[in-house]
């Protein structure tokens, strides 16, 4: 049997989901902001900040599949539902789940510079410093891991788990 391990409660979350949206309410206060959730791990992620946020908002997703079910990531990253809106002259903001090897958030990346935005951050649930290839600036992020495959909160294994409110350390 897979064993769970709690990583962080409801309550962690909340508590730094709340503290991100502050900061981005006061970073974007007089911008015009795009953000951008990559599907479909941020899509719990994405909900709750959006909501805590006092600025106005327009909110768009990408989808990319890089993982399929394993739990190493095969390199080999693929956009399979692209951005529908305009951002052009505008502040993008990529709200994604995890960034471990970086190699998919830096994908994203130029790919979203290729239409001409004005800025382009990136705001991650977990920061996961092991398997790192590509250093990338964070501008906004929740909670730092060395290692190990998390769940709950969106975060899935074989499409299992993302239901849960807490992120847990999934041990098989
Ligand atoms: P990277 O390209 O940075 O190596 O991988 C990023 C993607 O792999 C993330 O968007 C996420 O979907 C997936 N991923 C990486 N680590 C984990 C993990 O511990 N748990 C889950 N559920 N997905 C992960
Ligand atoms: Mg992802």
């Amino acid at each position: 049997m897979p064993e769970l391990i709690l990583i962080l409660s409801k309550n962690e979350i909340d508590q730094r989901v709340t503290s991100i949206a502050k900061k981005i309410s006061d970073d974007y206060a007089r911008s015009d902001l795009i953000v951008i959730g990559v599907l479909k791990g941020a899509f719990v992620f994405l909900s709750d900040l959006i909501r805590k946020l006092t600025i106005p908002v327009q909110v768009e997703f990408v989808r990319v599949s890089s993982y399929g079910t394993e739990s190493a990531s095969t390199e080999k990253i693929r956009l399979t539902y692209e951005l529908e809106s305009e951002i052009k002259n505008k502040d993008v903001l990529i709200i994604e789940d995890i960034i471990d090897t970086g190699l998919t958030i830096s994908f994203l990346m130029d790919y979203l510079y290729s239409f001409s935005p004005k800025s382009v951050q990136v705001c991650a649930l977990i920061d996961k410093q092991e398997r790192k290839k590509k250093l990338i600036d964070i501008r906004y992020v929740c909670h730092v891991v060395e290692k190990g495959f998390l769940v709950g909160y969106g975060l899935d294994f074989a499409e299992n788990y993302r239901y849960l409110s807490d992120i847990y350390h999934l041990k098989i």
